[in-house]
């Protein structure tokens, strides 16, 4: 990566000199177009910037030399002016990428730096290749391995297909013309069906044809952007590593929008699961056991006086005291269910594929655990109520026996487990 300055002014050559080096760029500064001239035939640049008024001749007719004799390549070409020139519609118009006033050189130093961390940002991630020229197929992989993308290369549209579906790409590229019997146009369509992320993947089209109609069916069928072939190496890799950091926006507000629902299905003091979010996933779980003929069981529990902990140590004391038995619950629980707090002192598992013997050993085994937890130095205990599924029930009618039976369990002296089935 390396810069070339053509700037009469040793001053200015002095500051750019270390604003491309501040940015990790090498660079050569020379005092005139000649020197220039020598220098881009001998090597070329990633990046040019060149004075308006420069020793020898003016910038333009340097800049116009330059691109005649070939040297001017798909970087950057920089004209600096001096503060009234209104030379910038003439320099565009001959094929100069930008101008700027040398007046303003904080301009000129944003668009270097925003130039160098595009240049220089090292992407990570999986690109799937799907092109059946093999040659074609070999230099674009180079071009990826320079962003830092690892490239996993197919070229039949049928083998494409399994495995997008099967591994996690960032980025699909994909020729027109393919192997077998699949186009591109197919592949992208049918990706596009894909359920999740799959589905959701950056594609960009390649194409040897520049038809315009084969282009819009291409985007219109969901490819995400095109680039014709045979590539220009820089556009294609701007055009690649705008898809990836796409896909890690598009991660990155998946994972936000996840961690919302995870947060949104917690009970705030706790972090078990709230009353809305078991409600809702008991109903399905009893979907699900009724299907495959699996039992089905609650267990409710409610810690015991607990207002009296709350009366004599304080709100703090009895949130800890829950905290501690929330975690306590869940950690008994583990694979076999899912725990929530229904609210105050009340928690509920629901169970999927345990029947009230089961259960009744688990909460039995929760009432133990709970005994001697001890939490902030207080003895705990709670009364349990537990219940299995039957055919006839529904979400509510189950709830409400488990329920009872844990009144049962309070009227019984606390501390202590009451199976619905026995009462
Ligand atoms: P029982 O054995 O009959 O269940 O008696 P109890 O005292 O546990 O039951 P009661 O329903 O009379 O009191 C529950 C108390 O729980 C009253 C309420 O202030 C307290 N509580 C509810 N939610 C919270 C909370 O989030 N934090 C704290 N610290 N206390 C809470
Ligand atoms: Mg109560
Ligand atoms: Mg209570
Ligand atoms: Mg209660």
């Amino acid at each position: 990566m390396k810069a070339l300055i053509v700037e009469p002014s040793r001053m200015i050559r002095n500051v750019f000199s270390s604003l491309f080096s501040k940015n990790n760029i090498d660079s050569v500064a020379v005092e005139t177009a000649t020197e220039a001239l020598a220098l881009l035939e001998k090597e070329p640049v990633d990046f040019l910037c060149f004075s308006m008024q420069l020793r020898d001749m003016t910038g333009l007719e340097f800049y116009l030399q330059a691109k005649e004799r070939g040297l001017i390549g798909q970087h950057p070409s920089v004209m600096l002016t001096g503060s009234q020139e209104s030379v910038s519609a003439k320099a565009h118009s001959l094929g100069v990428t930008e101008c700027f006033s040398k007046s303003e050189p904080a301009v000129f130093e944003d668009y270097v730096n925003r130039w160098a961390a595009s240049t220089s940002t090292r992407l990570s991630g999986n690109v799937l290749l799907i092109e059946d020229s093999s040659l074609q197929a070999a230099f674009l992989e180079k071009l990826l391995d320079a962003l830092g993308l690892k490239t996993t290369r197919s070229s039949s549209g049928e083998e494409s297909l399994s495995l997008v579906s099967q591994r996690p790409f960032d980025l699909v590229l994909v020729d027109y013309v393919l192997e077998g019997t699949l186009t591109g146009l197919n592949v992208i369509r049918q990706i596009r069906t894909l359920p999740g992320r799959a589905g959701k993947i950056p594609i960009l089209a390649l194409s040897g044809f520049d038809d315009v109609p084969r282009r819009i069916e291409m985007l219109r069928s969901g490819a995400n952007d095109f680039v014709l072939k045979p590539v220009v190496p820089e556009e294609f890799q701007v055009r690649v590593s705008n898809l990836i950091q796409l896909r890690k926006a598009l991660d990155y507000l998946e994972e936000q929008h996840a961690n919302l629902y995870e947060m949104a299905m917690r009970d705030r003091l706790t972090s078990v699961y709230n009353r809305h979010y078991i409600n809702e996933r008991a109903q399905a779980l009893i979907l699900e056991s009724r299907n495959s003929r699996r039992p089905l069981s609650l267990i409710v529990l409610d810690i015991d006086h607990f207002k009296r902990i709350n009366d004599t140590h304080g709100h703090a004391v009895g949130d800890s005291v829950l905290v501690a038995v929330a975690s306590a619950i869940a950690e008994t629980i583990g694979e076999a269910g899912i725990v929530a707090r229904m609210g105050g002192e009340e928690f509920m598992a629901v169970l999927a594929g345990c029947d009230e013997f089961l259960a009744t050993r688990l909460a039995e085994k929760l009432r133990e655990t709970i005994e001697e937890l001890d939490p902030s130095g207080l003895r705990v205990t709670a009364s349990f109520g537990t219940a299995q599924l039957r055919p006839e029930d529904s979400y509510e009618t189950l709830f409400s026996r488990a329920d009872m039976a844990m009144y049962e369990a309070k009227r019984a002296g606390r501390n202590c487990v009451v199976s619905a089935e026995g009462t």
